[in-house]
Formats: C-alpha cells, structure tokens, sequence
C-alpha cells in the first residue's frame, strides 16, 4: 500500500502553473521546510512536462509524485493525451481523476472516471477520484445525491479489494479556486456520508481504512479545524500548494491536527 490512514495525506495540486525550474525550486524548498516528512504523507502533482525532473530530485524521499489527468487507453493514437504506463514510468505513484475542472472544462463524466479508474489499478497507480457538488446543486439540497451517484458510477464494478486501493476527494466545486471554504461541519457531513456509503457496499474494513480527502480554498488558516473531523483524512490543495511556505504551513497544522484527534 502506498498510503495509511494513520498520518495525513497532503497532496498539492499544481495544475497548469510552474516551469520545470520553477517546480525543482518548490520541491527543493518543501525539504528545505523541515517539516517532519515522516509525519505525513505528501504528493506534489506537477504539470506533465515537469514529472521526470520532479521525480528525479525526489529520488530516495518521502514525498511521492502523482499526476494531474490520463487517458484509459494504454496507448494509440490519441493525440495529445497521456497514458497509465508513461506515468509509472515517469515516477508517479498517484493520478488525480475526474478533477471537476476537468469534468466541467474538458467534458470528463462518471464513466470516463471509472474507465480511467480501472485502467490506473491496473498499472499499479493510485487514483485520487474528485468528487463534489455545484453552488446551485448546494443551494437545492442535491449535495448527498450527487455525491452518491458519482461514487456509485465512477467505482461501478469495483471490488472492495479495488476500492481499498483509491483515494476520494470531497471538492466541492463552489469552494475550488474561489476563496469560499465548506465549514469543518458541511464537509465533516459529506465526508460522514462517503464513508458509510463505502460501508454499506464494500464492508466496514474497506470504510474505516478509506483516504477521504477535503479539497477547495484549503490554506494555512483553515487546515487545522477541517483536519480534526472524524472523516477528514487529509487535503489536496490547490492555489495554496504552489508557495512552498504555505504549502508547509498547511501540512504542519495538518500534523498538529492529526495529533491532536
Ligand atoms: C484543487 O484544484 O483541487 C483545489 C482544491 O484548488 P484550490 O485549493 O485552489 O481551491
């Protein structure tokens, strides 16, 4: 296995930002940080271009690499997309799926998803499945029932020894980007909910031992209270993952939080 759920997972999302100097500067800051890499879990997720040379300075250290998007397909003629293998390849151990800029942008669904899912597992990746609501989806009380139907279709014909090998992450699409955070409680709630959906389908193991992520606006100010929930395993940080101060800062409140619960 390559995460617990006995440490918090962080992982930072670079998206479509930083030049290949740029991101050797900002993983070579994040062990200058001293943060106790042992205490948590981290994945840097860079852009494409910028993997193998990420991967080359991470080599021997705890921080692990992961990937913002792949295709299903394991190779062919699909112009411009990248496949599983390349990335094992490249060093990565996690691939991002279904980011909602993805499904919102680049016309991503459920079944895409879980496509993509099935074609990572068995490339030995772990995917990191983006899951979470519209404001408007919010605002008429369809949180739960989106975020059901997208587990149940993108982890559609998953055994349970396939679901132990995903993380999820809760992004409501209302807070990604935009300053707007979901309160420990609305989060707390939602993630509540993933894991008994994940109970009542694939058994209680599978549940308590899930990786539930919260994701949108996390930053230094708020990790600590969301990282207390119960369900709250960890953050995948965007905006805020690309300075290396504040990536830190996330990750030590997310320690004292782990520590604290
Ligand atoms: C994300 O891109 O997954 C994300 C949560 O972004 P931000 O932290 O900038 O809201």
């Amino acid at each position: 296995m390559n995460f617990t759920n006995e440490k918090p997972f962080i992982a930072g999302n670079w998206k479509m930002f930083k030049t290949i100097p740029e991101a050797v500067d900002m993983v070579q800051k994040l062990h200058d940080a001293s943060l106790g890499l042992e205490k948590a879990q981290f994945v840097v997720i860079p852009p494409y271009t910028a993997l193998n040379e990420v991967s080359r300075v991470l080599k021997g250290s705890p921080v692990q690499i992961g990937a913002q998007n792949m295709h299903w397909e394991e190779q062919g003629a699909f112009t411009g997309e990248v496949a599983a293998p390349m990335l094992k390849d490249v060093g990565c151990t996690f691939v991002v799926i279904g980011h909602s800029e993805r499904r919102q942008l680049f016309g991503e669904t459920n079944e895409t998803v879980n496509k993509k899912i099935n074609t990572a597992l068995t490339h030995g990746l772990v995917p990191i499945m983006c899951i979470g609501e519209s404001l408007e989806e919010r605002e008429k009380g369809h949180t739960i029932s989106k975020v059901q139907a997208q587990i149940t279709e993108g982890l559609e014909g998953l055994d349970a020894e396939k679901v132990l090998r995903i993380i999820i992450a809760y992004e409501p699409i209302w807070a990604i980007g935009t300053g707007l955070t979901a309160t420990p409680n609305q989060a707390q709630e939602v993630h509540a909910f993933i894991r008994s959906a994940l109970a009542e389908k694939h058994g209680n193991d599978v549940a308590s031992y899930a990786i539930i992520l919260y994701g949108g606006s996390v930053k230094p100010e708020n990790t600590f209270s969301l990282l207390k929930e119960n369900d709250i395993n960890g953050a995948l940080v965007g905006g805020a993952s690309l300075n290396a101060a504040s990536f830190a800062e996330i990750a030590r409140e997310a320690i004292k939080a782990y520590e604290e619960k």
